[in-house]
């Protein structure tokens, strides 16, 4: 039998009876009820396990992405610095928010090319940081870097969540943190995001902008609460906002809420499934498995790794043989149309030109890994690479000296 490397978790039993009375009462709103809406208790609580003061639930990732730019009060046609390898969602957050996304060459390590980065800085008013796949770039360079000039930090942390940097929590090193909901992320509720920050006057004006019309914006006040600066900063931006309505709803967040307390356990099984899969294929001399960043504690639901010394062609054979095999590869610049590859995007209103992201993308694989996979699954999962890869390489290439 081939682990089944796609399905997603169960959501917890716990999650049913609140569905069911959610159902029953059909109070699906998130401004219906006067107060402890599922939705505001999933931002309390998510606030409480990241260690910020504030939380918004919105859409989706990509809502979050665009809230903060809009909420940092950036002017038409700000620049804004990404990374050259990404999802597609985070430039087309960038272009949603009336800005002009910049892209930044990328290392080998899928890590930000900091050279690069630095050089294109001076020209930018926003950076966004997409720890791609949870692959964390040196955070204290950035940090320092955009500090001295000013310059906010929106950290892109989709698919990043559990993962830290010198046991700081990702996700809350920058002005403003981004996560996803959707299905393939560490929390699972099908579609969803949610931005977090300590950043009162930010916050007030992503609510608002979310759909908080009229006074809603006090069911986002922590009842008992007496932050005089969150409640100036709603007052000073009443009624002098677009409302974007991106707002989350109840049946989502109760999805949400009790696979919080699966966490811990989603990161350490992750994190123990990558690096067991990542041993086993770093000793074929065609894989090299990028070491992650000294602080870097990752907390992984798939694996990366680039083929060395391949062509194009028996890249893509052993792509596809992987697939034949039940381990589904993608390898993000050889695959047709892939939203990872910024040769796609289309929709930019200017291209670059970036070689050394462009060479990474065309050799690095990406498999899922899901965390409840077993030991055993997972040995599975890398003799059939390595097996694959000796059969498209053959064994004396592979073995030889
Ligand atoms: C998934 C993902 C997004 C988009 O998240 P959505 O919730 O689907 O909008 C953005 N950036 C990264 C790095 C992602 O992995």
């Amino acid at each position: 039998m081939l682990p089944d490397m796609h399905t997603a978790e169960p959501i917890p039993e716990a999650a049913r009876a609140e569905i069911e009375r959610l159902l029953q009462s059909g109070d699906l709103f998130r401004y219906t009820a006067p107060e402890n809406a599922p939705v505001a208790l999933l931002e309390r609580e998510f606030a409480e396990v990241m260690g910020t003061k504030y939380a918004l639930a919105v859409s989706s990732c990509s809502a979050a992405l665009f809230l903060s730019l809009k909420a940092l009060g950036l002017p038409r046609d700000a620049r804004v610095l990404i990374p050259g390898f990404t999802f597609a969602a985070v430039p087309s957050s960038v272009v949603h928010a009336d800005c002009v996304p910049i892209l930044c060459e990328v290392g080998a390590n899928y890590r930000i090319d900091l050279t690069d980065f630095e050089a294109k800085l001076d020209s930018v008013q926003a950076v966004i940081v997409s720890h791609m796949r949870g692959h964390t770039s040196d955070m204290d360079a950035i940090m320092a870097l955009c500090d001295a000039r000013n310059i906010p930090v929106i950290e892109d942390a989709a698919h990043s969540l559990g993962t830290q940097w010198h046991g700081r929590k990702i996700g809350t090193i920058g002005r403003v943190g981004c996560f996803s909901f959707q299905s393939y992320k560490l929390l699972n509720a099908g579609e969803g995001g949610i931005l977090i920050t300590d950043d009162a006057d930010l916050v007030a004006r992503a609510v608002i902008m979310s759909g908080a019309y009229e006074h809603n914006w006090q069911k986002h006040m922590r009842p008992g609460d007496n932050s005089a600066a969150l409640e100036q900063a709603f007052a000073r931006w009443q009624n002098r906002l677009p409302l974007y309505n991106l707002r989350l709803g109840n049946l989502s967040a109760a999805v949400i809420r009790p696979q919080l307390a699966e966490i811990p356990r989603r990161v350490r099984d992750g994190r123990r499934n990558h690096d067991l899969v990542a041993a086993r294929l770093a000793t074929s001399p065609w894989i090299e498995v990028p070491d992650a960043l000294p602080g870097e504690d990752r907390a992984p639901d798939s694996l990366q790794f680039n083929l060395v010394g391949m062509g194009d062609a028996d890249i893509r054979a052993f792509a596809e043989a992987a697939g034949a095999a039940g381990v589904k590869i993608q390898v993000f610049g050889q695959s047709r149309d892939n939203a990872r590859a910024f040769w796609n995007w289309g929709f930019m209103p200017e291209q670059f030109d970036l070689p050394q992201t462009r060479a990474m993308l065309m050799s690095a694989c990406d498999t899922r890994l899901p965390a409840r996979l077993t030991e055993a699954e997972c040995e599975q999962v890398a003799q059939i690479l390595l097996d694959v890869l000796h059969q498209v390489m053959g064994p004396l290439r592979a073995y030889g000296t």
